[in-house]
Order: C-alpha cells, then structure tokens, then sequence
C-alpha cells in the first residue's frame, strides 16, 4: 500500500505534538512541516519566563532536538508562509509558487502578538513578544536600571513585567481595564496579583491607556498616557493579545468563526483530510460542548497530539479538559475550565503576597466551571489538579 504523505502547516507545540501523535499510528509515512519561522519547533513560555531572564539554553526550549526529526522521517522546511490551501487537489501553495501536495493536512499556523494602534509604536524600544527572535531583542535591552513599561496587565504583561523587575528592570505595568487579569473576572483575585507584582517594587497602574510613544535622538523616550501623563521609559513591551493567524485560509473553503478554523470533535475541519489544532482551532470545549478557541499550551499539546492519532486514522474525540499554567517568578498560577463570566468566585486559602497559597472556585448556575489556583501544593500538585479537573467535570462544588 503506498504511504500516506503527511504535511503539516506551522511549525509550533501543536505541530512539534502532530508528528509524535501520527508516529503513535503510522510509523512511516513521511510528514513535510512548513514553518514560517527559521527555527524548529520551540516552547514559547519560556520565553516570557525563564528564557528571557536568561536561564535557559535554546536548546531547552526546543520541543524535540535536531535530530529527532529526520530520525523520525520528518521534513521540516524553515521559512516557508504558507498561502493557500486548496482542498479538492489537495494541495498547499506557498508564498514561494511552490505547491506541495497531501493526502492528510494540519492546520497549526497558531497566533501572532496583537499590534497596538498607537503613534510611535514602532519606535526603536517598542517590542512584541511572540518569537524566539523577539525574545532575544527584548533580553538584549532589559538591564539593571532599564525603564521598562509593561503595556497589558494580562500574561504576557505581567510575566514580562515580573522578570524584567527580576533583571533589575525599573518596571511599570499599565493596564487600559479597571483590573489586571480580566479574564480572571474576579476583582479581588486580580488586586491580589496586583499586590504580588507591587511586592517586588513593580508599579501597577489600572484603567490607564497608551495614547503615544514618545521618541527622542530615534529611540523610546517615555510613554505618553491619555491623561496627559508622561513616564520615562526605554523600552516597552505590548502584550495586548494575540490573533490567530488564519487570514491565508480566508479564501480556501474552511469554516472561520471569529478568528478561529471550526472543526468537529475529531479536530477535522470542514475540508476533507484536512485537521485543525492549537491557538488557531475552534473547537467543541469537551466539558460545556460549546465551541471555543484556545490560546494555551497544553491545549497545543494535547490537541496537537489527538490531531496527529486522527491524521493517521485513529477518529477519536478530543476529550481533554483545559488548562493554562503562568509562572510569575516563583509563584505557579493554574487555570483550569472556564474562568468567564461566573455567578460567584469562592477564594479559599491565603492571599498573603509573602506566602500566597489558594483555590479560586469559579461557580456558574450552581455548577463549577473553573478554578485558579495559586502554589497549590507543590508536593502532589498534578493530582490536586486532577482532583479539581474531575470536579469541574462532575461540576460539583468541592467540599470547603
Ligand atoms: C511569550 C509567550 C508566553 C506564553 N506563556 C504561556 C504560558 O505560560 N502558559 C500557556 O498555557 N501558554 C502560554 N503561551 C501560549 C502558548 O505558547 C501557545 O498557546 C502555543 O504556542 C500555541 O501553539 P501553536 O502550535 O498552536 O501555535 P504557535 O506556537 O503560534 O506556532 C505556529 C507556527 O506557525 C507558523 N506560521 C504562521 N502562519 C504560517 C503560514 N501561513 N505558513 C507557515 N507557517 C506559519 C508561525 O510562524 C509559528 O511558528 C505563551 C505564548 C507566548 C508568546
């Protein structure tokens, strides 16, 4: 029988996580990646993290090393956009001219940071933190006594914002939302991560707007406010979401809901033999059953994984439940199900910023949909978020 030619588009965790969930079933058929990065698949937390405060090699931060990829017959072909697919020929056609035919497709183009329209946002000092490139740009400009500006209180923001005060950053938050963490959608659990990053000398300024970078002698000179205000600053960072990058499949024949390529509960997508997975698929949330985009991770992961079994002819459902993990500093944060508009949020545990320790029990119509939870036990932590994974899906409110 002849092979099946795998081709994957994207070259993240969800398709680094593609290859070894088709290996799981077919062993030989060759799979073709097309990036168009000019590096192999890496994590990006770390970026944020520990990579950018320079902890890291680049070689922990790669999903697999060089080798495993030709050892497990992968192609994996560096700076290549993809342009369009087209289904019926079953064929992808690169900004290039080439065309490179399939007969299983992944769609795994993932997100690219959100631009702030703002004046002076391309100013030399104004980053974006998406890429290993823009990681290293970032790391080479934040010094001891840098004047650095977080712009966006969610993730990206913060994490930035906390290991740029760890270099030795003068760091200042500014978040356009009454509250940091919005998706957190619980006022006192935001102000307490507030209070967390105010603890390490970092200044957090809510319902605050970038109206304009200001320049001087060519490069970033302060931060101008739509209150008039000013603050000096070097360098800033913009960390005000991420869109999906599905405008190249806009006229090839997909489902596209709000940013997102639709697919069934066996990640196929509404081309035949094509398969979508990570930040760019919406997907039915295999505990509310309504459709949902992810930008997590895990989510990369494990659909990236399923994607890839389904690929090579496994036509199973994906079953996983979400979860985000974010690391401010030494403090492990945990979102698991659904944090959006809840009825109530029940905090248990300790909110000391010297020793914080809780579950947040994010409660809609009488069911749990989600919890955060902040140092959970770190001794058996996965199988207290097990626990609390099985609640979510029972929806029953733990026993306080
Ligand atoms: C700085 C940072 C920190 C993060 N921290 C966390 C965290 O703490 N916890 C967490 O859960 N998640 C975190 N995330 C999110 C997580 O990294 C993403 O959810 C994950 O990377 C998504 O994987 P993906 O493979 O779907 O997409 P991506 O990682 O975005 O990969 C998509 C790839 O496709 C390529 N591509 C795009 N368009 C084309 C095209 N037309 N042709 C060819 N190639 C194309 C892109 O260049 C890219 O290489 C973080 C993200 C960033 C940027």
């Amino acid at each position: 029988m002849a092979e099946t030619q795998y081709v994957i588009v994207g070259g993240g965790l969800a398709a680094a996580s593609a290859i070894e969930g088709i290996r799981e079933l077919d062993k030989d058929g060759p799979i073709t990646v097309l990036t168009s990065e000019r590096e192999l698949p890496y994590h990006r937390p770390p970026l944020s993290k520990t990579f950018l405060a320079g902890k890291d090699r680049v070689e922990a931060v790669r999903v697999h090393e060089a080798a495993w990829y030709p050892k497990n017959r992968v192609t994996v072909r560096l700076g290549q956009t993809a342009k369009s697919v087209h289904i019926a020929k079953q064929g992808v056609t690169l900004e290039s001219g080439d065309r490179v035919p399939y007969d299983r497709l992944l769609l795994a183009t993932g997100c690219r940071a959100r631009k702030l329209n703002a004046p002076g946002v391309d100013t030399p000092g104004v980053f974006y933190l998406r890429t290993l490139q823009d990681c290293y740009a970032l790391r080479s400009a934040l010094k001891p006594g840098t004047k650095a500006i977080a712009v966006g209180g969610s993730f990206i923001g913060m994490e930035v914002a906390a290991t740029a005060r760890h270099l030795g950053s003068e760091v200042t938050v500014l978040e356009v939302g009454p509250t940091v963490y919005p998706r957190f959608a619980d006022p006192s659990l935001s102000a307490f991560f507030a209070r967390i990053l105010e603890s390490q000398g970092i200044t957090v300024r809510t319902g605050t707007r970038v109206a304009r970078f200001r320049a001087q002698d060519g490069k970033l000179a302060a931060v101008v406010t739509e209150d008039g205000g000013q603050i000096a600053a070097n360098v800033a960072v913009v960390g005000v979401g991420a869109e999906p990058n599905t405008d190249w499949l806009a006229t090839s024949g997909f489902s596209i809901d709000r940013g997102g390529v639709i697919v069934n509960v066996r990640l196929e997508t509404a081309g035949k033999n094509v398969w979508a997975a990570g930040d760019i698929a919406r997907f039915p949330d295999p505990v509310t059953k309504q459709p949902r985009r992810l930008e997590h991770w895990d989510n990369a992961q494990a659909q990236g994984k399923q994607a890839g079994r389904n690929m090579a002819g496994a036509a199973e459902p994906y079953t996983h439940q979400s979860a985000f993990f974010s690391d401010l500093l030494d403090i492990t944060i945990n979102v698991l199900g659904e944090t959006d508009n809840p009825d109530s949020v029940d905090i248990r545990g300790s909110t000391d910023v010297q020793a914080p320790n809780l579950t947040a029990l994010y409660v809609r119509g009488f069911r749990l949909t989600g919890a955060v939870t902040v140092n959970l036990n770190s001794v058996d932590r996965s199988a207290e978020l097990e626990k609390l994974q099985k609640s979510i899906a029972a929806g029953t409110v733990p026993e306080s």
